[in-house]
């Protein structure tokens, strides 16, 4: 992609500075980061503040998430190239961009349509064809597409959803902040031989999942 050479500097110094300097080391996420063009996901306004190190708002009362915390999701979803994900909470469609550009397969599911089609809209500019999008409500998943290999929750759960537990498949991911509305802690719940393991990672703080397995409206 052609642009100005502002933004590639704009994302080298965030990728130093916030990221690597945080401790994420996976190559691929970096490069991963250094590529996709956050500031083409926010609204005009906010432009100039798009690699900054905090979540902006994407209206709607959502938010894109910190770069630092979309990286760090990311990394530890582990993901090899021919690996499916799921991801719930599209937003702007940043996340999903970096989740595409390292897997075989997103599907990304938003509980609002105006958010989705407008990330859906950038994302097609932007070329990414291996996206399948869904209106509605990621707490319960997309079966029809699982097993997954990584699921990636990027709005704030009461408790892990046994949905998204059932459609994890063996070895997969899943990465999730569990707690209150206001404040969680990132949890990745992984499976091996069928048995579910679940690690607490570190506090943060995400807009609430609402739906059938997460906060009511
Ligand atoms: N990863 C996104 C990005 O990079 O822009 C940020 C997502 S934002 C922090 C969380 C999103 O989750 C919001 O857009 C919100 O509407 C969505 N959401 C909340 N509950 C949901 C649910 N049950 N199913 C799908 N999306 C949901």
């Amino acid at each position: 992609m052609i642009e100005a050479k502002e933004w590639r500097h704009e994302r080298e110094r965030m990728v130093k500075g916030q990221i690597i300097a945080r401790g994420v080391k996976d190559e691929r996420v970096l490069d991963a980061m250094r590529c996709v063009p956050r500031h083409l996901f926010v609204d005009k306004i906010y432009e100039h503040q798009a690699y900054n190190d905090y979540p902006l708002s994407v209206g709607h009362g959502q938010t894109i998430s910190q770069p630092y915390m979309v990286a760090v999701m990311t990394e530890l979803l582990e993901l090899k190239s021919g690996d499916t994900v799921l991801e719930i909470g599209t937003g702007s469609g940043y996340q999903t961009a970096i989740l595409a550009l390292l897997c075989k397969m997103v599907y990304s599911i938003e509980r609002l349509s105006a958010l989705k089609e407008r990330a859906r809209e950038q994302l097609d500019k932007l070329g990414f064809s291996n996206v399948a999008y869904m209106t509605g409500d990621g707490s319960l998943g997309w079966p029809q597409y699982s097993p997954f290999d990584g699921i990636i929750v990027t709005a704030g759960a009461p408790e892990v959803p046994n949905a998204l537990i059932e459609q994890l498949a063996e070895k997969g991911r899943l990465v999730i902040p569990v707690g209150t509305e206001f404040f969680q802690t990132l949890n990745l719940v992984t499976k091996q031989k069928g048995r579910i393991f679940r690690k607490e990672l570190f506090e943060c703080t995400f807009v609430p999942l609402v739906g059938k397995q997460g906060w009511k409206e």
